[in-house]
């Protein structure tokens, strides 16, 4: 999951939202709280378009409820806690 640590995302910014894949099927997938649903949606998250500008949104904000960018609230969390000062794209840019 590579996001370049220079990278700035506007937040005001949401035109990606638009080439989403998720936009194309049932939003309720991505809020869903089953392992299946989840599952499902990273799947579709994996190979969309704008999943590292739909990440970089979901860490930022910081948005709490759903999957973006293809990793659940609780992973975003669990990233957020192992950046600390860092910065989390350093954190998921060292995972590869
Ligand atoms: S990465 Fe996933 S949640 Fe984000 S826009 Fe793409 S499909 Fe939707």
């Amino acid at each position: 999951m590579a996001i370049a640590a220079h990278e700035l995302i506007d937040l005001t910014d949401q035109d990606w939202r638009a080439h989403g894949k998720c936009s194309e099927t049932d939003p309720d997938l991505w809020f869903a709280v089953g392992a299946r649903e989840h599952k499902a949606a990273k799947v579709i998250c994996r190979t969309c378009p704008v999943k590292d500008a739909c990440l970089a949104y979901a860490m930022d904000a910081p948005v709490d409820h759903g999957i973006w960018g293809g990793l659940t609230e609780r992973e975003r969390r669990r990233y957020r806690r192992q950046a600390g000062v860092s910065g989390w794209r350093s954190v998921l840019a060292s995972q590869g």
